[in-house]
């Protein structure tokens, strides 16, 4: 059945962007701009209550400051209309003469003193001032004609003359109240008070109140900052200009605009202005902001504006938007110190369980592999046992192969053997029989050396049968033999033979331990130096050089002659029994026979070269340690 793969398809590497590097990237900014926002929306939300809260203070405070100033006005509402009262004034007003003038005069400066007012004056019904309660002053309005003036013009029709107004007189502003005097049910004259409000902004000033009070017109005529006065609160257009600047209201005052750098209207009757700051009381800073809060004032078309400063406001909002921003900022660094934290403990925990995953596993491999290497150890174990078994069954093998080799051997020889022991067993029969007869003669010196020669015959069938035993003697093959005992044995052997051999002997072999009994290497050292005697016994300067090393890991020993050598003839049977080259009785031809058997039973080999001049024997055995070399050559003995 073909199935989909579970696994999803990951994406190329190139597309591949690490969460932790966009986190690292972005996190910053976003709790930069996170911290920002709350503290801009904290500083809103303080700038809004703190607004309320301040609008309603500012309500409050605006109505009592309009109360003050409305009592302000209407203490002197009724100043006015008290000179109907008085008869004197009644009788100027009907007749006029110097008398009555003075009398009124006075009466009025009384009454300006009393009231506390700035002046009172009583005007005929041409507008000329007739009596006056500054008569007595330089720039008294005695006699000057006011009839332009919008109060004169109210009172005369017998409306309420409200004004305030610069004095043409004594530039000095003021607040006008006219009343039109009646007589009869006609107005005669008008009378008028000035009053001077200036109290009302020094009161403000103490209480470091900011306030204006704009008339009809929108010019400021009252202010806690003296350089807002004479200002329109609104723009004026040029009818209302020209017919302002030919009342001679505001004097020749230029009634600049109050042009706030700002205006928001917040709610209905509260704005908030902007005005460059004053720079004789504020050098700090370049303009300041107020909540600007008005109120029309009762009987009059008068507006007391309140004007309270939001810096103090502002400062608080921007602290506690700081301090918002702060404790956020703070908060935020709270939660990715504990969210680090967290990931460390998790990671922690995961790296825990991920080594105690990887011990568990570990161990399980151990416990594992240690079955395993039980197992193969008992394998091989077994296998030991088996190779063991085998090799001993090899080697019992082997000696009854190297016993049935030498059985094998004498088996071949047998029929030499015969041969051997036949012809001296004739000849012993023969002589024997000779020797008897020789005896009967009384030939006793022919009988004696008969004798002699069946000895000798006797002595060689002797030698023959103890070659052979000693090669057919079992359990032997497999000795340990020092090289250089069995050479010195060897030569103390044929001592008696090298006495007669100048022979110049050549040691240079390194000695070891060889894997073949001592006296079959003895025998054998004997067969090979005794065979380099014979052959060397015709040379004027005989020598024999005995060479041996370690060669891969099998022990070379080299014996060298310089003796006459072998034909190629002989070669082809030097190693069969009884081949010998030797006249008479000097050699049995058994000798490498025998050595090479003996070296074969060893493990070992014995084989001939045949160099330019002599020959060369070369017997491999097994070694079991090699020394170093002891290189020595002894003089012809
Ligand atoms: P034997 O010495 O009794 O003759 P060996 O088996 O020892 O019997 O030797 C067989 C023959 O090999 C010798 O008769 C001789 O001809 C020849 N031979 C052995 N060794 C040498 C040698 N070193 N130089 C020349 N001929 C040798």
């Amino acid at each position: 059945m073909k199935c989909d793969s579970p696994l999803p398809r990951a994406a190329p590497p190139s597309l591949i962007v690490k969460p932790r590097l966009i986190r690292q990237l972005f996190l910053p900014p976003l709790i930069l701009i996170l911290v920002i926002v709350l503290g801009y929306a904290a500083y809103r939300v303080s700038e809004h209550y703190g607004i309320q809260t301040l609008s309603e203070s500012g309500a409050r405070q605006l109505e009592l400051h309009a109360r003050t100033v409305e009592s302000e006005i209407s203490k002197y509402t009724y100043l006015p209309s008290i000179l109907e009262l008085e008869d004197s004034v009644s009788e100027l007003l009907r007749e006029p003469s110097p008398e009555l003038q003075n009398q009124v005069n006075g009466y009025l400066e009384g009454l300006n003193r009393r009231s506390r007012s700035r002046a009172i004056y009583v005007l005929d019904t041409t507008g000329r001032v007739l009596a006056t309660s500054n008569w007595r002053d330089s720039d008294s309005y005695q006699g000057e004609d006011l009839s332009f003036r919008a109060y004169f013009q109210d009172a005369i029709r017998g409306q309420p003359g409200r004004f305030y107004g610069i004095g043409t007189t004594t530039g000095e502003s003021g607040y006008y109240l006219a009343h039109g005097l009646e007589d009869k049910g006609r107005i005669i004259g008008v009378a008028v008070v000035k009053v001077r409000l200036e109290t009302l902004e020094e009161r403000w000033q103490r209480a470091r109140l900011e306030a204006f009070v704009s008339d009809e017109n929108g010019i400021i005529i009252l202010s806690s900052d003296p350089t807002r006065r004479l200002k329109s609160v609104r723009p004026l257009n040029e009818g209302l200009k020209e017919r302002l600047a030919r009342s001679l209201q505001y004097y020749w005052w230029p009634l600049n605009e109050l042009v706030p750098l700002e205006r928001h209207t917040l709610t209905e009757g509260v704005e908030e202005l902007t005005f460059p700051a004053n720079a004789s009381v504020d050098q700090e800073h370049t303009q300041v902001s107020y909540l600007a809060q008005n109120r029309q004032l009762a009987d009059t078309p008068w507006h007391l504006t309140l004007l309270t400063p939001l810096e103090d406001l502002r400062r608080e909002a921007a602290n506690q938007g700081m301090l918002v921003a702060v404790a956020c900022a703070l908060v935020t660094f709270l939660l990715i110190a504990w969210n680090e934290r967290r990931k460390v403990i998790a990671t922690r925990l995961a790296a825990r369980e991920a080594l105690q995953a990887a011990n568990d596993e570990l161990e399980r491999k151990i416990a594992e592999r240690t079955d395993h290497l039980r197992a193969s150890n008992e394998r091989l174990k077994a296998q030991i046992r088996e190779r063991r078994q085998a090799e001993e069954t090899l080697r019992k093998a082997q000696d009854e192969l190297v016993q049935a080799g030498k059985l094998a051997a004498i088996g071949q020889m047998s029929t030499s053997i015969a041969h051997e022991l036949n012809q001296p067993l004739a000849a012993l029969r023969t002589l024997s029989g000779n020797t008897v007869r020789f005896l009967e003669r009384g030939a006793l010196d022919t009988a004696s050396t008969n004798l002699r020669t069946i000895n000798d015959l006797v002595d060689r069938m002797g030698r023959i049968t103890a070659s052979l035993r000693a090669f057919a003697r079992r359990g032997e093959d497999k000795g340990q033999a020092q090289l250089s005992k069995a050479v010195e044995a060897a030569l103390q052997l044929l001592a008696g033979r090298l006495e007669n051999h100048s022979l110049a002997l050549h040691s240079n072999f390194v000695d070891a331990t060889l894997g073949i009994d001592q006296t079959r290497l003895e025998q054998i050292l004997v067969n090979l130096i005794g065979n380099a005697l014979d052959a060397t016994q015709a040379q004027p300067l005989p020598e024999l050089w005995l060479e041996g090393q370690v060669l891969d890991e099998r022990y070379r020993l080299c014996v060298r002659d310089n003796g006459h050598g072998i034909d190629s003839e002989a070669r082809k049977h030097l190693f069969e029994p009884f081949f010998t080259t030797k006249p008479g009785e000097q050699g049995l031809g058994l000798g490498l026979t025998l050595s090479a058997s003996l070296a074969a039973a060893a493990g070992g080999s014995l084989s001939a070269e045949h160099p330019d001049n002599g020959t060369v024997f070369i017997l491999s055995l097994p070694v079991i340690a090699g020394t170093a070399p002891e290189p020595r050559t002894e003089a012809p003995t």
